[in-house]
């Protein structure tokens, strides 16, 4: 855990969020200021600062995240191809990374008809 981590909290659950999945290596919570229907941010409980702090141990990590986003999408019966969803992984100041933990949007426009 980083030391004034915000994510890092959410993990250790000293913050609240509306936390929709959990494992032992990633928690998926609602983004608090959604931007599309479902906006979800998928976060390993690991802290890593950025895409640019992974290492190549880290590989089996982020490949879970993805087949997690591939489980959200079928939970939320968005998973055809009529429907969808992006996942969206920003950094750096210009590409709008503001909070410094690693951290995967999944976003969607149709409603989860869960
Ligand atoms: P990024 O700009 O890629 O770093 O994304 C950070 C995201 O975290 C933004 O979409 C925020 O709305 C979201 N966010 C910030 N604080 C919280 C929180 N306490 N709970 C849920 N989402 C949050």
């Amino acid at each position: 855990m980083a030391k004034d981590c915000l994510f890092c909290k959410i993990v250790n659950k000293e913050i609240d969020s509306d936390i929709v999945y959990e494992d032992d290596k990633v928690i998926v919570f609602k983004d608090i200021n959604p931007k599309e229907p479902v906006h979800l941010l998928i976060v390993p409980k690991v802290h890593r600062e950025s895409i640019m702090d992974l290492k190549k141990e880290d590989a089996e990590l982020i490949s879970h995240m993805v087949f997690v986003a591939q489980e959200i999408a079928k939970k939320y019966n968005i998973d055809d191809k009529e429907k969808g969803f992006n996942l969206l992984n920003n950094y750096g100041k210009e590409g709008g990374q503001e909070i410094d933990h690693l951290h995967v949007h999944f976003l969607a426009k149709s409603k989860p008809s869960t």
